[in-house]
């Protein structure tokens, strides 16, 4: 995994429902060494991880840069990067770095995983780059990379669901 993929573990989070722990494996889904061991104690873990990264990323939307810093570095404070060096959990060798030893739940790599993901990403992005998603009943956050920052919606499915309501209801007054 490198920096770029943590702001994607930082924004699966922050956009999962964590309602229970199917929930949070699937947000995780991508990285089987912490699906796969994620229970109850990594949910209720991070829970409150989830809701500093929507303080953070709603501060990021507002452009308020010094609620960014505070949310952010309360983040990084709590949930400090201890970088391992791991050969790979098989006999193959596939060198890669952990965010915290091997030897701890998945939800303390995933925090600070998360917590540098997004420190990362208002760094190399901005946090102006950040959005909250324009369908009314979606509550997700997004980082718009487009050229022109035209990005409104979190996803194709949200952006298709407005564009066919406003559609209807054009062709309901027309
Ligand atoms: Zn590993
Ligand atoms: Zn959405």
């Amino acid at each position: 995994m490198d920096n770029a993929d943590y702001l994607e573990v930082a924004l699966r989070l922050t956009n999962a429902t964590l309602s229970d722990v199917a929930a949070l494996r699937a947000a995780l889904h991508d990285e089987p060494w912490w699906s796969a061991r994620a229970g109850e104690t990594d949910l209720e873990a991070l829970r409150p991880v989830a809701a500093g990264l929507r303080r953070a990323l709603a501060r990021a939307v507002a452009a308020d840069h010094d609620g960014v810093l505070r949310e952010v570095n309360a983040l990084l404070a709590a949930h400090p990067l201890r970088p391992r060096l791991s050969a790979g959990h098989t006999a193959d060798p596939n060198w890669h770095i952990h965010m915290a030893d091997t030897s701890e739940p998945p939800a303390t790599e995933v925090a600070a995983a998360a917590a540098w993901g997004l420190a990362h990403g208002v760094v190399h992005h901005g946090p102006s780059r950040f959005g909250h998603c324009g369908a009314a009943d979606c509550d997700n956050y997004y980082l718009d990379t487009s050229t022109n920052r035209a990005r409104r919606f979190c996803s194709p499915r949200c952006a298709n669901r407005v564009h066919v309501a406003a559609f209807r209801s054009r062709q309901r007054d027309g």
